[in-house]
């Protein structure tokens, strides 16, 4: 026992060294890229495991159409990154394989299908890896139903909290299990000016900050303090501090649900609230994400892989709205506002109004190519 105990005593340590540099190295980081700027960008597209190859390839046709000028002069480059699959991840025992980390490196973006993460062992999350790496510390999803005056924008910090160490807590056989929870000054100020800054810049009066503070009293209790010191900057902006519980009842309840805008919470807690909403909207294949860094930033469904579709036979009727929704957001955030406009409106169109070809998930529906040709034939005519 002894042993266990200076073990886990000595992992602490290094664990804590460790993420004291991760917020030293943050306080130095860049500025975010221009895009404007750039005589290129080029656009990873990492296709996933599961149904993500089947979503991912027609998203990668809908950039090729959106994007047709911009890919023939040179300016937009598509690049198809192999590799972030399962198989290839557990074979190297590596969340992210050296190589296709370094291809993902070499884009400006990625346009990212869904990854299948094992239940126990030790391999990492793909996303959590990559969100590591690339820094992405925003996560943000727009939910918006109109009918019901829902307009919410959730800005989840996607570095730290539960899941910075998630893969390397402490266990003593039969005995008991320890996971890590942390919160840095500087990840923490930097979402917080990010959903302030969005806030103010889109004629928002109100951000939610969500945490758990009453219990969590160290970690989100810093949380909360610090997004309250970033939002003496903006003093148009009320900020309120509500705990998670309540706040997923809040979402379900008519009466006040709207008067929400702006949502700030760390990980964890974003991680299940944005799943709340999105069934909200309507499911998740009606929501995109994104994830944003200074310098990189990743676009993905907020679905995962669902890999009892391809068990059953049924891949190809996998619907793609989702990762059309990243789509969008990945092309508003390069700078291409009009093709992100043009494709929201025939996705309204697909979806909404005209609805001439549905997928449901299932036989009974239209596969994820028929829906794909829909849409580029709306988008056509517009
Ligand atoms: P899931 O989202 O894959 O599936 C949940 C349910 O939704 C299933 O019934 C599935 O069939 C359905 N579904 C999901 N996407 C769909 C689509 N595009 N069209 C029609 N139906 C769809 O969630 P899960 O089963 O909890 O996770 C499966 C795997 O995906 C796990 O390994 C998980 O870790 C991973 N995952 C990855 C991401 C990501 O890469 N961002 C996100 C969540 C889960």
């Amino acid at each position: 026992m002894e042993n266990y105990i200076d073990n886990a005593v000595n992992q602490f340590r290094n664990l804590l060294e460790e993420q004291i540099a991760r917020q030293d190295k943050m306080e130095s980081n860049s500025l975010p890229t221009d895009f404007k700027s750039l005589e290129k960008i080029v656009i990873g597209v990492c296709t996933g495991d599961g149904i993500g190859p089947i979503i991912s390839a027609d998203s990668k046709r809908l950039l090729e159409f959106l994007l047709k000028d911009e890919i023939e002069c040179g300016k937009v480059e598509l690049k198809v990154i192999e590799g972030l699959t399962i198989e290839n991840r557990t074979a190297q025992n590596k969340a992210i394989p050296d190589d296709v980390l370094a291809e993902i490196k070499s884009c400006n973006v990625i346009l990212k299908g869904p990854t299948t993460t094992l239940k126990g062992g030790s391999l990492e999350s793909a996303n959590v890896a990559m969100r590591r790496e690339l820094d992405l510390y925003a996560n943000v999803r727009p939910v918006c139903v109109p009918e019901k005056n829902i307009d919410w924008t959730f800005f989840r910090e996607n570095t730290e909290g539960e899941y910075v160490l998630g893969s390397r807590g402490v266990e003593i056989p039969n005995k008991l299990a320890f996971d890590f929870k942390v919160t840095t000054n500087m990840g923490t100020k930097r979402i917080a000016r990010t959903a302030f800054e969005f806030a103010k810049n889109n004629g928002k009066k109100n951000v939610a900050i969500v945490t758990k503070a009453n219990i969590m009293k160290k970690t989100d209790g810093k949380f909360s303090e610090i997004c309250h010191e970033v939002a003496k900057d903006y003093p148009d902006i009320t900020a309120d501090d509500w705990y998670i519980d309540i706040m997923t009842a809040n979402l379900v309840n008519e009466k006040i649900r709207s008067d929400f805008e702006v949502f700030l919470l760390p990980n964890l807690y974003g991680d299940i609230i944005t799943d709340e909403a999105a069934q909200i909207q309507g499911g998740v294949g009606t929501a995109g994400s994104a994830n944003i860094g200074d310098k990189y930033a990743m676009f993905e469904a907020i679905h995962g892989s669902a890999p009892r579709m391809i068990e059953q036979g049924i891949g190809e009727y996998a619907n793609p709205t989702s990762i059309f929704k990243a789509t969008e957001m990945l092309l508003n955030h390069i700078g291409f506002k009009a093709q992100a406009e043009r494709l929201d409106k025939a996705l309204n169109i697909c979806t909404e109004t005209e609805k001439k070809v549905i997928v449901t998930g299932d036989k009974d529906g239209a596969t994820c190519k028929e829906f794909s040709d829909y849409l580029m034939e709306t988008l056509s005519k517009l």
